[in-house]
């Protein structure tokens, strides 16, 4: 019966999913690249179930797929699906689309032993979203219900990664997800150095380039349609030049993806390409129409397909070898999902030209950092907890060597397991913020301490009230320099402009000593080593490597200026020391 040899690595992910699956009811994700055959890994797992299984996908084209899959095992499974005029909910597994399950719940009304997503990183937190609605009604009819998600890229933006806890021992979230672990993961780089996928090419000569730099995304990780258009209206030479080059490089091409920032840059886009062999595919592009049209690309009537965020997954058209992105992304995942258009195996196809007009700057091996990438210069950068010894991956700069010069990280991602089996994420902060009343070490970004429940002052509010005191001075932090002074150490703070203010700690008085340690011992080295002094020698000889505030709040007292607050890994409204 078992027709098919599975690759390694997909019943590695077969036995991972019932290996956990034995342990426990929590859901799970697999993580296989594009192209490594996600159909077949869901095939053999249906055919393994005793009991009745349910397999989801969002659109028609994947239930079908994974439908053929598993009949081509010599086997038999219903399809429900409106989109596929079928409504089989009978059989002992049943492949669905999502939207057609959510809208008739009463035809699931029994007992299911597991439920398996595909591309499930669509999968949102969201109680009333269709997915959930589906697991709360299996739910009803077994407690135990399992719920495995397959993707290639486990990560959407603005809600982050989709799974809290993964194997290697680590995790991606402090809080929930729709996805408690990630079992199985298989790098897109291991795909390809065995022959699955073809290489992709990226050549860094495009002729012209967009600056989307000085664009804000919102908060899930978009840009704003009306932004994005004026700032391509007001380079109309960019998009034609680009063009250019896309034709004349496609010359030795068979199918080319173009992915564009908004319709009317489509539109433009579609203006400069040649209108026999081109066409647009939008999220507004009638259904049959767009059946059509990607018939066309792949019969290769169609050269250049051309679209707005409708073409990243689920679509298959493995001749396509040239891939230009002239969108921003945020996201390392989105980025990946593009490029793994072209990353297909096909006849005569040895490799998949990639050309970034947007600036974009990602690696297609680069790992996902979990974090919008701060700036251009940014790279992915690994930092290894003091604590725990995990190799964080976090955003950062680098010198020409490749040394760390600092990275934006905050909490360490690293798990422990206990001996009761349950996982728990470290400790250890690298940027935190300390709370008022009991000291216990919180995220920069939070309003309560997590031991206590202490309000904890936004930095903001606290710099607005002390500016508007008449007996307090702040200073926008420039640097500190550490001296002597009668037995004690001198801390002083300077701005940017020659003001500063100074304090001193009795290192030979345990309680100062603790506090100083507290301050600036525990940010050593930019949060990275944190060093517990004894000595105000000690302290001297190391001064230049010690983290300096971003602002400091003191009041009069007498004729003098006493520190009353010294703010650290500042985030929020107001301009740091140097910065523009
Ligand atoms: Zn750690
Ligand atoms: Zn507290």
């Amino acid at each position: 019966m078992n027709k098919f040899q599975l690759r390694d690595y997909q019943s590695d992910a077969v036995q991972a999913t019932l290996s956990h699956f034995r342990k426990t009811d929590e859901s799970a994700v697999i993580v296989l690249p594009t192209g490594a055959g996600k159909s077949l890994v869901i095939a053999e797992l249906a055919r393994l179930a005793k009991r009745k299984i349910l397999v989801l996908a969002h659109v028609k084209e994947l239930v079908e797929q994974n439908h053929d899959k598993y009949l081509s095992y010599g086997l038999k499974a219903g399809i429900y699906s409106a989109g596929l005029k079928q409504k089989q909910s009978q059989l002992q597994v049943t492949f669905a689309s999502v939207q057609s399950v959510a809208r008739n719940l009463q035809d699931f009304a029994t007992e299911h032993s597991l439920i398996i997503v595909d591309e499930c990183h669509r999968v949102s937190d969201e109680e009333n979203s269709q997915y959930q609605q589906i697991f709360a009604q299996l739910k009803a009819y077994n407690p135990q219900l399992k719920i495995l998600g397959l993707t290639a890229t486990p990560y959407r933006m603005g809600i982050g990664w989709v799974y809290r806890y993964h194997y290697r021992g680590f995790c991606r979230a402090d809080s929930d997800r729709p996805f408690q672990h990630c079992i199985y993961e298989l790098p897109l780089q291991y795909m390809i150095s065995k022959g699955f996928l073809t290489p992709p090419t990226m050549v860094d000569a495009p002729v012209a380039q967009y600056d989307f730099s000085a664009l804000n995304a919102n908060t899930t990780g978009n840009y704003p349609e009306k932004e994005v258009n004026q700032l391509l209206v007001s380079h109309p030479r960019v998009t034609e030049a680009i063009c250019q080059q896309v034709i004349q490089l496609a010359d030795s091409r068979k199918g080319v993806m173009v992915f564009a920032s908004t319709v009317k840059h489509a539109e433009e886009i579609l203006g400069y390409l040649p209108t026999a062999h081109s066409a647009l595919i939008t999220g507004a592009t009638p259904l049959q129409e767009r059946d059509a049209l990607i018939a066309a690309f792949k019969r290769q009537e169609v050269k250049f397909l051309i679209n707005v965020a409708v073409l990243t997954t689920g679509f298959d058209a493995p001749h396509v070898d040239f891939i230009a992105i002239l969108r921003p992304t945020q996201s390392v995942s989105l980025f990946q999902q593009i490029v793994g258009r072209g990353l297909r195996l096909a006849e005569e196809k040895k490799d998949c030209l990639v050309m970034d007009y947007a600036g974009n700057g990602f690696n297609i091996f680069y790992p996902e950092v979990g974090q919008p990438k701060p700036d251009s210069s940014s790279v992915p950068v690994q930092v290894f907890c003091p604590v725990c010894e995990f190799a964080n991956i976090f955003w950062g700069k680098t010198d020409d060597e490749g040394n760390i010069l600092e990275h934006f990280g905050r909490r360490c991602q690293g798990t422990e397991e206990n001996t009761k089996g349950s996982v728990t994420q470290c400790d250890y902060r690298f940027r935190f913020k300390e709370c008022p009343q009991c000291n216990a070490e919180n995220d920069i970004a939070a309003r309560h301490c997590h031991q206590c429940q202490h309000a904890i002052i936004d930095p903001d509010d606290q710099l607005k009230a002390a500016l508007k005191l008449k007996d307090a001075l702040v200073i926008r932090c420039a640097g500190i320099s550490m001296t002597e002074s009668e037995n004690k150490l001198k801390v002083t703070y300077h701005d940017e402009h020659g003001e500063e203010l100074s304090e001193r700690f009795d290192i030979a008085n345990p309680k100062q000593l603790n506090r100083f340690n507290q301050l600036f011992g525990r940010r050593f080295a930019q949060n990275s080593q944190p060093v517990q002094f004894k000595t105000l020698t000690e302290i001297l000889s190391m001064s230049q490597l010690f983290c300096a505030p971003d602002f400091v709040i003191a009041r009069k007292s007498g004729h003098h200026w006493r520190i009353q607050e010294r703010i650290f890994d500042y985030q929020g409204n107001h301009r740091k020391a140097n910065q523009l």
